[in-house]
């Protein structure tokens, strides 16, 4: 491993002294999380792998509701496991990446019925589970078992950026961030769950995104980012290329009984698995773009309004407008997938939330 220098002091003495004002800092300022454990206490497994899973490119503030839900309607990995597919796709909607609870089931089935409830400490097994790569291996080893293994999410990078005023651009600095963060990970056996969620801690409240807030942060004193005057430039970004634009139509479409047509998705791709009103192909977006209804849809492809509704989403790769539109079947027959259902609560849609904007948007047309 890399051991590096700062402010003329050697890996030898500012390693441990870094971890001392982590650890110090985290015994006074620590967040309550409802998936940590209090005090001295054992952590559950489950609770960590489940939060790990719902953190992944989502906040604190978002998870925590859902987390809480999960774990009252299943309370153990084996609750969990017995559960349909459809359930949890249902209590998941809204959270986002959905083969995020796609593979959360899968890996619950896994670990309930072939490592009889209990998940693996190591490494190489934890990351075979669906769902479970370097990050989330690593945050369960450590947190979960106290096993020293180098955490890495965004709060780490961005603390590792700037206290070592690296000035690469992510993505490419960060197999560099990583090794400076491995320093202080490796061999670390006192307390190593701790100081992987000191740190995401620190980065979360006090070495935040844009004014980090140096003068209540333990690591002032060595932190180059803050002595050379540019650590709220760090960590530097490549360019974000434009995020291409889509249109299509989402349909609302009743029977006679009152019911609404709606869409279980195809389990691979987008949304995959998730229930959704139906829609058109989704085309890029240019001044007349050619939208066509599926056949089993009767469409104009034009509204009776002159300025149609529509709702927007974005998505990490792409931005979609969506136009809302009332319409009736042909004769054709329904593709798989869909089916009618009685019109849910708005609270009670189970939708993405995409589809959640479409669905409240038509019922306040
Ligand atoms: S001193 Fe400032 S920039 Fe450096 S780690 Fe602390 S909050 Fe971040």
């Amino acid at each position: 491993m890399t051991r590096t220098k700062t402010n003329n002091k050697s890996a030898d003495e500012f390693v441990p002294e870094f971890r001392g004002q982590v650890l110090n800092w985290y015994d006074k300022h620590q967040r309550i999380l409802p998936w940590r454990a209090a005090g001295g206490k054992v952590p559950d497994p489950y609770h960590v792998w489940l939060s790990e899973i719902m953190l992944q490119q989502t906040t604190v503030g978002a998870v925590k509701p859902y987390f809480l839900k999960f774990i009252e309607m299943w309370p153990s990995v084996e609750d969990l496991a017995a559960a349909e597919t459809e359930d949890v796709m249902k209590a998941w909607a809204g959270l986002g990446y959905y083969a995020r609870a796609r593979n959360l089931h899968k890996c619950a089935k896994v670990v309930a019925y072939e490592l009889s409830g209990v998940f693996p400490r190591d490494e190489s097994a934890l990351k075979a589970l669906p769902g479970v790569g370097d990050y989330t291996s690593a945050a369960i080893r450590t947190i979960a078992f106290n096993k020293p293994a180098t955490v890495m999410d965004g709060n780490i990078e961005r603390i590792m950026a700037r206290y070592f005023a690296v000035t690469d651009p992510l993505p490419k600095s960060k197999p560099q961030l990583k090794m400076l963060a491995a320093q202080f990970f490796d061999g670390f056996e006192a307390r190593p769950g701790d100081f992987a969620q000191a740190l995401m801690d620190i980065g979360a409240t006090i070495c935040i995104g844009k004014t980090p807030r140096c003068v209540l942060c333990p690591l002032a004193e060595g932190c180059q980012g803050k002595a050379k005057g540019i650590a709220e430039t760090l960590p530097r970004k490549d360019k974000k290329k434009a995020v291409p634009k889509k249109i299509g139509h989402v349909y609302w479409i009743e029977n006679e009984e009152g019911q609404i047509l709606l869409h279980r998705r195809p389990d691979k791709g987008l949304l995959g698995g998730m229930a959704a009103l139906p829609t058109s192909d989704w085309v890029k977006r240019m001044k007349s773009p050619d939208i066509s209804a599926p056949l089993f849809i009767k469409s104009s492809n034009k509204s009776n309004k002159k300025q149609p509704m529509s709702i927007h989403h974005v998505f990490t790769h792409f931005e979609l407008e969506l136009i809302l539109e009332r319409s009736t079947l042909t004769n054709a027959p329904l593709p798989d997938g869909h089916y009618w259902s009685n019109i849910p609560k708005p609270e009670e849609t189970g939708f993405p939330t995409v589809f959640q904007k479409a669905f409240v948007a038509f019922i306040k047309d």
